[in-house]
């Protein structure tokens, strides 16, 4: 053969000439397993069943979330990777999901409130059953001791005494872990109503541990390891089209997100606010084709270099946040995709559960 014919068909034999699209690890969030539990955090068994079967039948990897950070931490992360993860410990995952657990093997982790489960048995799952589901693939982790809204200062405690109020509470959380399930526990952190400031999330990565949110996105490489993004799979969510389009979704390279803090000041967020992005690269997409969606609103974006701004203007009280996806130039039909959590809180700093 032609030197330059074998030098054409070697070129040949790459694909793509464009950049490809860097991978993450898709993570679901479950809070109960039934059909007579608040429709708003409840799957039914059927509907879990339904979930695993599509993972299986779509060769997706399900991972436990310690296999998911050592791909992470690696820097190779295969396509089709997917955690599962419970909130709360309510015993309906028990009596409802364990045939599917036992069915299926996928490994998941159950994130639990060790002074709740005390405070109230009949509704969460106690360390036995914890440890029989163990069996079936479950890692049980840290959701606080008390599932309060952490970032909440009381009025007569200075900022120091309630970072100090929360990190007793966290580490009194997972030495109740380890005394419950007879041994140490991955430190994974799930925030109560996914809810964080700076202080927290530094707290926790000086405390070794890594923190879960309840914003949506895959979790890629430039995620911040205490700010972790995962999928509500549940109510309206567990639909499994849009389900399908989550779960084959591509982590955008952001490197800053501004405000810093998920919690706005209260004065400044009543004008509304800009919510900045600032991203790595835009590689793999066009950036004209950025959708952002507020509120069920289309917000447009607004482009300087890598960085694109969102105004946004009536904000609720409470918990809200902006969702923004774009297409991927080397894998048509998948998406990549990045929410952005805030909280506007009332004018005395407070807001509903
Ligand atoms: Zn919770």
């Amino acid at each position: 053969m032609r030197w330059w014919l074998f030098a054409l068909l070697w070129l040949m034999s790459f694909p793509v000439l464009g950049a490809a699209a860097q991978h993450g690890v898709v993570i679901l969030q479950y809070h109960h397993v039934g059909d007579d539990t608040p429709r708003v955090t409840s799957i039914t068994a059927a509907e879990l069943e339904a979930h695993f079967a599509y993972l299986q039948e779509h060769d997706y990897q399900v991972v436990s979330l310690q296999q998911a950070q050592q791909y992470i931490a690696s820097g190779e992360v295969p396509d089709k990777l997917v955690a599962i993860t419970f909130d709360d410990g309510w015993r309906n995952v028990y009596d409802n999901g364990l045939a599917v657990f036992k069915r299926y093997e996928y490994p998941f982790t159950i994130f639990v409130n060790p002074q709740l489960m005390a405070e109230t048995p009949r509704l969460y799952m106690d360390w036995e059953q914890l440890k029989e589901l163990e069996n079936y693939g479950a890692t049980v982790a840290n959701h606080s001791n008390h599932h309060q809204h952490m970032t909440w200062q009381a009025p007569d405690e200075s900022t120091g005494e309630w970072l100090a109020r929360q990190q007793q509470d966290v580490l009194a959380a997972q030495a109740a872990l380890m005394h419950g399930m007879g041994s140490a526990q991955p430190r994974h952190f799930a925030y109560p109503y996914g809810e964080y400031n700076p202080e927290l999330a530094e707290m926790l990565a000086e405390q070794d541990f890594i923190a879960f949110g309840q914003h949506s996105g895959p979790w890629g490489p430039e995620t911040p390891l205490t700010e972790i993004p995962r999928f509500p799979a549940s109510a309206q969510y567990a639909n499994l089209k849009t389900l399908a389009t989550k779960l084959a979704s591509l982590p955008l390279p952001v490197l800053s997100h501004a405000p810093a803090s998920m919690v706005l000041d209260a004065e400044e967020a009543a004008d509304g606010i800009t919510v900045q992005v600032r991203l790595k690269h835009t590689d793999d997409f066009d950036a004209t084709q950025l959708g952002c969606f507020y509120q069920g609103e289309r917000v447009a974006p607004k482009w300087q270099e890598l960085t694109f701004a969102l105004q946004l203007e009536q904000l609720p009280i409470g918990r809200s946040r902006v969702n923004c996806t774009v297409p991927s130039k080397s894998e048509p039909g998948r998406f990549y995709w990045y929410s952005v959590p805030l909280v506007r809180p009332n004018d005395v700093g407070r807001w509903p559960d």
